[in-house]
């Protein structure tokens, strides 16, 4: 059979190759940073990670990390419910309910595996979920595992989601479920708007904050802060991956009764290992962090204004963002391609996103700002783009 099937194989990766749609990997070989080494010993300064607070290769986590692994160990081989909860996993989610000032938390594996595991326990052929377009593969995938009815609106946009409220009113219950920012442009989930319409049509609402949280709203707490609804959202879902030290683990918190649920019926909660100690341990130690002071939110928020400032001064098209995500705008899928290439070679790391990963004509360099960035740096990457525009004749 293999072999047939192996033929099959190499023509479908022939097809991605072709279509110039491979995804090729980098190789790093230092730790996560604003400065980042790639093999060959080449250093770049990198604007393509999640690390909005810089925390990836903070010395704390590390230090917090070290003294988990050697008071608690590597690793606990067991699900949360068989022998694989220890006082640190209990902690730590006691840490993120207080931080988005919910009731309760249930960590996972990844945010992935929170919205995976999140709807179909919850809902069932009765009820419906209405869900954003842009929302994140996991959700995606998360409401396919679902029987509950699918309706889904256009991006952000207020009117496409009352008509969608409108015509799930003859389900049992109705969730809306949004990213808080989505990832392409930047721009944040109008939750304010949301909340609203979640009200007047008898609806829950359910936010994933992968990129918000750590970096939208004045401290920081995601887009609950950012439109004053604090402790008001039914389902916030998350991930320790992206601002939150860049490791690995996510979680879904809110109402208590339902994170009570999810530990009994949510599958990659109850078939999937409990994440390491240190991991655990690491997540505590940076919401202590959180709690104590401001300063990486607010340098986080000074770096994006500084450069998103300067960028469209110096006369690039810039999406309207309200994270710490930077789309420019090139239009064109080849151009946003060698544009990548040619700020690498002026030591700028950053990636070029075109069609099916954003609509056709929308071609566009993501950059993503760090509390990790020096001025310095966020000056060598404007200096950069604007010299390889020039050459590019993108801008004058
Ligand atoms: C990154 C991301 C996830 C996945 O998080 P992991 O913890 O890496 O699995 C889920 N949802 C959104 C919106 C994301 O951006």
């Amino acid at each position: 059979m293999y072999q047939d099937y192996k033929l099959y194989l190499q023509d479908e990766l022939f097809h991605i190759e072709e279509a110039g749609l491979s995804k090729k990997e980098r190789i790093i070989v230092s730790p996560q940073g604003a400065l980042i080494k790639v093999i060959g010993g080449k250093e770049v300064i990198n604007f393509c990670a999640n690390n909005y607070l810089g925390l990836s290769n903070d010395s704390r986590l590390i230090e917090a990390a070290k003294n988990a692994l050697d008071t608690r160990g590597f690793g606990m081989s067991s699900v949360r419910f068989i022998c694989g909860t220890q006082d640190l996993h209990k902690k730590l989610e006691a840490s993120i309910a207080k931080f988005f000032g919910t009731e309760d938390t249930i960590l996972y594996a990844a945010c992935f595996d929170a919205n995976g595991g999140v709807f179909e326990p919850l809902l069932s052929e009765k009820d419906a979920i209405i869900s954003d377009a842009l929302n994140h593969a996991s959700i995606i995938d998360g409401v396919r595992l679902c029987k509950a009815q699918r309706y889904r609106y256009a991006n952000a946009d207020m009117k496409d989601l009352e008509n969608q409220l409108i015509a799930a009113q003859a389900q049992r219950f109705r969730l809306i479920v949004t990213d808080g920012v989505f990832s392409m442009d930047g721009n944040v989930a109008p939750l304010d708007k949301i909340y609203e319409l979640a009200e007047k049509y008898h609806a829950m609402v359910m936010v994933d904050e992968s990129h918000s949280a750590g970096v939208v709203g004045k401290t920081g707490r995601g887009v609950t802060e950012r439109f004053n609804l604090r402790g008001k959202i039914e389902i916030l879902t998350g991930t320790l991956g992206k601002a939150f030290g860049g490791a690995i683990g996510g979680f879904t918190t809110g109402k208590k009764e339902i994170i009570d649920l999810l530990r009994q019926r949510s599958r990659p909660y109850l078939f999937s290992n409990s994440i390491p100690p240190m991991v655990a341990a690491a997540g505590i130690r940076m919401f202590e962090i959180m709690n104590e002071t401001n300063d990486l939110q607010d340098k986080l928020h000074k770096n994006t204004a500084y450069f998103v400032e300067r960028m469209i001064a110096a006369g690039f098209d810039i999406k309207p963002t309200e994270s710490a995500i930077c789309a420019v705008m090139l239009y064109d899928a080849r151009l946003s391609q060698e544009m990548a290439t040619r700020l690498l070679d002026e030591g700028i790391y950053v990636t070029g996103f075109y069609y099916p990963v954003v609509p056709k004509g929308q071609a566009r360099i993501r950059v993503q700002i760090s509390a990790a960035h020096e001025t310095a740096h966020l000056d060598k990457c404007i200096t950069a783009f604007t010299k390889v525009a020039r050459e590019l004749a993108i801008i004058k």
